[in-house]
């Protein structure tokens, strides 16, 4: 069977989910395929932090900056996806004060706020913080659950009309006169789909999907473990304070610990080796901040690989119109309604998806406004409904399921 669509998303991460979800409340028609159930590539194996903007503030302003707007904004939007529990950054007695205060100024003039306390005072609301903790400084961390946003963004989508394919990997394209004319989705939908544009939206995989209407997307993947540990003493997001380097995050989930990760590059993200050392290293590194995690019992591991895109060495088109992410227009690479957006984090998803949604729309005439910052996701404040969304998609990923209800 063959049908026509005016914008075929490919990818249901949170990217993918995101745009579908802005372009149809402008009112755009739009169809989306995912290879498996939503989120299960990078989205739903991610620490599942939802980012102040603090842990790049000094390396990286302006992301740091839209990690603080977009942080808001999903707290607004997202309810129940979203548990409260700021953010530590921990200076340790062998970790630079230096580095700590340039931290803490970058943080000021990015407009994120902070407040210093003693080890002493630290010690005191966190109790099982190692004792070499020299000072401390509260952010605005909190925990994200990356299967509810990318399943009720995707119910949204739906509800504004958006047809959500789960089970639908792209498998080839035709490109006929500089166009992108028909692309095969097998799986479930099993059908040729006709697009006015298609919005590549595969993450780690956007090499491969590009290659299908033959260009090229310069991907660089790089894998990262997190581990779960039984340990619940409660404690806030805490963050080592120093220059970033594996095993430096810890996120509270509710009776379990998220310790985390390394980056190592890999040449495919379906097929690298899942290494112990790495798993060593992310709870050796952990329990320098938070001693309890080394004896705590492991309760699983799993792995991310990250969509890091490495632009061209002469560097002179294809760059992002943001540093957290890149959004690629292929006609300059001779494809004329395709574009790939790559990088980013799952903090960030919604703007991304905005500047996609406004690039795309410009190509299409529609003049509609933005409506994602200003709009409840649905069951934002049901858990019960979020979950149920999370069936609904086969969204269950592997960093909240202690907290995401299971399947029946
Ligand atoms: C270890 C790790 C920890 C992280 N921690 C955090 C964090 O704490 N906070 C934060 O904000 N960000 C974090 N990130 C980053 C964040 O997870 C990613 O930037 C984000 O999830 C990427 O979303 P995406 O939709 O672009 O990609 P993905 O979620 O990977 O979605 C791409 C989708 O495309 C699908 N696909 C692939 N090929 C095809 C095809 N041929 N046809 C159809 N579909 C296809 C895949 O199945 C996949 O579901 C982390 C990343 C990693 C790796």
């Amino acid at each position: 069977m063959t049908h026509s669509t005016t914008v075929l998303v490919v990818g249901g991460g949170v990217t993918g989910v995101g745009v579908a979800r802005d372009l149809a409340l402008r009112g755009v028609d739009v169809t989306l395929a995912e290879a498996g159930g939503l989120g299960g590539g990078t989205s739903g194996r991610s620490h599942g932090l939802l980012h102040s903007g603090a842990r790049y503030a000094e390396s990286d302003p302006e992301g740091a900056a839209e990690c603080r707007a977009e942080s808001t904004t999903v707290r607004e939007i997202a309810g129940a996806c979203v548990r409260e529990t700021r953010g530590l950054f921990v200076q340790l007695s062998s970790d630079s004060a230096d580095y700590f205060e340039r931290k803490r100024e970058a943080c000021a003039d990015v407009g994120i706020e902070t407040e210093v306390v003693d080890g002493a005072t630290a010690r005191e609301a966190v109790p099982d913080l190692a004792p070499e903790t020299e000072r401390a400084m509260w952010v605005d961390d909190a925990v994200v659950y990356p299967s509810r946003l990318v399943a009720a963004t995707a119910a949204d989508a739906a509800d504004a009309g958006a047809r959500i394919h789960t089970h639908s990997p792209v498998v080839d394209a035709t490109v006929t006169d500089g166009r992108v004319a028909s692309v095969t989705v097998g799986g479930e939908l099993d059908e040729t789909v006709e697009p006015s544009v298609v919005v590549n939206a595969t993450g780690a995989w956007a090499g491969d999907v590009a290659e299908t209407f033959g260009v090229s997307v310069g991907m660089a993947p790089a894998k990262g473990v997190m581990v779960s540990v039984d340990y619940d003493g409660p404690h806030p997001v805490l963050n080592r304070c120093r220059e970033p380097d594996d095993g430096d995050i810890v996120v509270p989930h509710a009776g379990e610990t998220v310790l985390g990760t390394t980056s190592v590059p890999v040449s495919d993200p379906d097929d690298y080796e899942r290494e112990q050392w790495e798993v060593d290293r992310s709870v050796t590194e952990c329990a320098a901040m938070l001693p309890p995690v080394a004896d705590a019992d492991v309760v699983r591991t799993w792995w991310g690989v990250r969509p890091l895109y490495a632009p061209d060495e002469d560097g002179t088109d294809r760059r992002g119109i943001s540093r957290g992410f890149t959004l690629l227009d292929h006609t300059r690479d001779g494809v004329d309604n395709a574009v790939s957006v790559v990088g980013g984090k799952l903090t960030t998803h919604r703007q991304m998806a905005e500047t996609t949604t406004d690039h795309v729309c410009d190509r299409l005439g529609v003049d509609e406004d933005c409506v994602t910052a200003d709009r409840q996701l649905p069951g934002a404040d049901d858990p019960a409904r979020l979950d149920e969304f999370v069936t609904r998609y086969d969204a269950h990923g592997e960093t909240d399921s202690d907290v995401v209800a299971a399947a029946d």
